[in-house]
């Protein structure tokens, strides 16, 4: 068992820079992140945490087509969303500077080999915490807890829930929890793409009937084009995100554990929700209650 030796009274000390809430459905705008970065925090030595808090910079995998969730466009630096800002906030405690982050796209598919390969040092991108999953990466949190939704054309009045999902042609990403529920539950046609936004497009060329993922993700779409989308129905499923590391460093699961109290405590993870997933339309989340690191 390590026993971490964290010093948070510098953090205490640093300037408190709220996250300015701006922009609208959490797109490609600065949502102005400023998470507290721990200036003299010390760790213990051999820990993944003193390594990369020695190296000063760290690689997130988060998403870069979900907006509110995690965005980016080509033209833009750095990726904004609910995750990001999440990672801004463990890199911070790692005492690393939002600059010193190097972002790295994910897809749902990569995520398990991105962090076991060390393309990653974390996934930060509506990453439901799985015992599939489990298995094979370190997953800590929840941080947010949402549902699987669904999202049709404006114009259509045929679907209202999953249970007229049966013969439909439900668009979903290989790799995602979404995809395996609707198929085995519901008896949808699957169609599977990388990307949610692939999905969105199939959608409204009306390939295909309904888009299902989480409703987090779908509401910030909707949010893009509330003239030709809408989300239906109430969540049938409960995707707790969780925040990615590898098995080979479980002392992570302690470290990322503390570091999300801390910002449920301090209003950093309200602030973070508030400027980002809270624009799309989505509620007001609950604290959620942390997994116990084994
Ligand atoms: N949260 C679900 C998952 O991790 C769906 C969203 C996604 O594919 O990122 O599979």
């Amino acid at each position: 068992m390590f026993i971490r030796k964290l010093q948070w009274a510098a953090v205490a000390a640093a300037a408190v820079l709220a996250l300015s809430a701006c922009g609208d459905a959490g797109g490609d705008e600065d949502t102005g992140g400023k998470a507290d970065v721990a200036k003299d925090v010390k760790f213990e030595a051999g820990t993944r945490m003193a390594e990369l808090n020695k190296a000063g910079k760290v690689k997130i995998g988060v998403k870069y087509d979900q907006p509110g969730v995690g965005f980016k466009s080509a033209t833009s630096d750095t990726p904004t969303g609910f995750d990001p800002e999440m990672g801004k906030i463990i890199a911070g405690a790692l005492g690393i500077e939002a600059d010193n982050i190097e972002w790295v796209e994910t897809i749902s598919d990569n995520r398990e080999p991105f962090l076991q390969k060390g393309t990653v040092d974390f996934v930060l991108a509506s990453y439901s915490i799985t015992d599939e999953r489990r298995q094979v990466v370190g997953q800590a949190g929840p941080y947010y807890v949402t549902g699987q939704s669904l999202l049709v054309a404006k114009d259509d009045d045929s679907i209202k829930g999953p249970e007229d999902l049966k013969g439909k042609k439900v668009c979903s990403v290989t790799g995602s929890t979404s995809i395996a529920t609707v198929e085995d539950k519901y008896g949808a046609t699957p169609a599977g793409f990388d990307t949610y936004s692939e999905c969105v497009e199939q959608l409204k060329n009306k390939s295909v009937d309904a888009v299902t993922t989480d409703g987090a993700i779908l509401l910030g779409y909707a949010a893009e084009d509330p003239d030709a989308l809408k989300v239906v129905g109430e969540p049938f499923s409960e995707e707790r995100y969780g925040v990615g590391y590898s098995k080979e460093s479980p002392e992570l699961c302690e470290f990322i554990n503390e570091t999300l109290t801390k910002s449920f405590d301090d209003g950093d993870w309200q602030k973070a929700f508030d400027a980002t997933l809270g624009k799309s339309g989505n509620d007001a989340p609950e604290k959620p209650t942390l997994d116990p690191c084994s």
